[in-house]
């Protein structure tokens, strides 16, 4: 059984309320809120809480109590079950904010190592309003642990969410960081080594949502990515109706979003390995759209280069734009 007074307090009534968007005004005395009834319908507010003592009360209704009892009746849970409800729910919340520290963190070291700020512009990143824009930050390695533990995260949570291994050693060294967000909320990390460690790095933990998808599912035409240079460069030339799936295999939420709805078209520019894994996974992925009534051309480029590396030799977003215009549906 948790701790019912320390959950309580960890995620108060009103915070709770506000996240679900209950809307609401002070009381005269400011000692109260007064909103409409999230559990009647109603049309003129008679659903007080009060802060102070972390409780509500419904003059419409009769219902009151604290949020325990607010999440039986709201979500039609028993006791036991509101219980594990909001666990979740706070586990939730602290996975966000402790990923919000490491990020905002992350972000201050990159402009303090001089090898950080090179790669970026070796990769072809030239513009500073984008690389604040999409997050990007740097983990020297080493010093994670002592910052977010000062903040009030415990070494266990730190390790359990992949930040630290079990020597307390950052997960992230010698990388640049870009956080992967989800309706604002980041969900993980992607961690590009700038020396000889594998280069490719994410927290062990799902990698979310198609990138940036919020803005980019407004577009009717997209172009889908393997990674995040090739992302920003294309961000960079202006085709900001790119979106990244951080590899080629789509998880069953990105595959979701993207074939929805079916008059899309959706150009698939994944890089050109020397193995073919590249274009097989290209092909696959277009066969698959395409069985969904989604046209899905896939867009090769000169001498074998990725988005980022076409970028990087010189290409425009005309340039780009050719290539799109000459890809091919299976
Ligand atoms: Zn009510």
């Amino acid at each position: 059984m948790p701790d019912l007074e320390y959950l309580k307090q960890r995620l108060p009534l009103l915070d709770y309320l506000r996240q679900r968007q209950w809307i609401a005004r002070p009381t005269p005395g400011r000692q109260e809120f007064v909103g409409r009834c999230p559990l009647h319908r109603e049309t003129r507010p008679s659903f007080y809480v009060n802060p102070r003592k972390n409780l509500f009360y419904c003059h419409g209704c009769g219902r009151g109590g604290d949020l325990i009892r607010f999440v039986e009746w709201s979500e039609h849970l028993s006791f036991r079950q509101s219980l594990a409800f909001l666990q979740r729910q706070i586990a939730v919340t602290d996975l966000a904010g402790v990923l919000r520290q490491a990020a905002a963190f992350y972000e201050l070291q990159l402009h303090r190592h001089p090898e950080a700020v090179q790669y970026l512009a070796a990769r072809g990143l030239r513009h500073p309003a984008l690389t604040t824009e999409l997050g990007i930050g740097y983990a020297p390695g080493g010093n994670l642990r002592g910052h977010l533990m000062a903040q009030g995260y415990t070494f266990d949570q730190l390790l359990r969410i992949g930040l630290i291994d079990r020597q307390g050693r950052d997960a992230f060294c010698r990388r640049v960081v870009f956080p992967c967000r989800q309706q604002d909320r980041i969900v993980n990390f992607y961690g590009r080594s700038i020396g000889a460690a594998f280069p490719h790095r994410l927290l062990p933990r799902s990698k979310g949502g198609l990138f940036a998808w919020e803005s980019v599912s407004a577009y009717r035409t997209v172009i889908l990515v393997e990674g995040l240079f090739d992302l920003a460069l294309l961000w960079q030339a202006g085709l900001r109706h790119t979106t990244c799936a951080l590899g080629t295999h789509l998880t069953p939420a990105q595959w979701t979003q993207l074939s929805q709805p079916s008059d899309r078209v959706v150009y698939i520019a994944f890089d050109q390995d020397e193995n073919r894994a590249g274009q097989q996974a290209a092909q696959q992925l277009a066969r698959r759209l395409e069985s969904t009534g989604i046209a899905a051309p896939i867009v090769q480029l000169p001498g074998g280069l990725d988005p980022n590396s076409f970028f990087v030799a010189g290409a425009t977003a005309a340039d780009f734009t050719a290539c799109l215009q000459q890809a091919r549906r299976v």
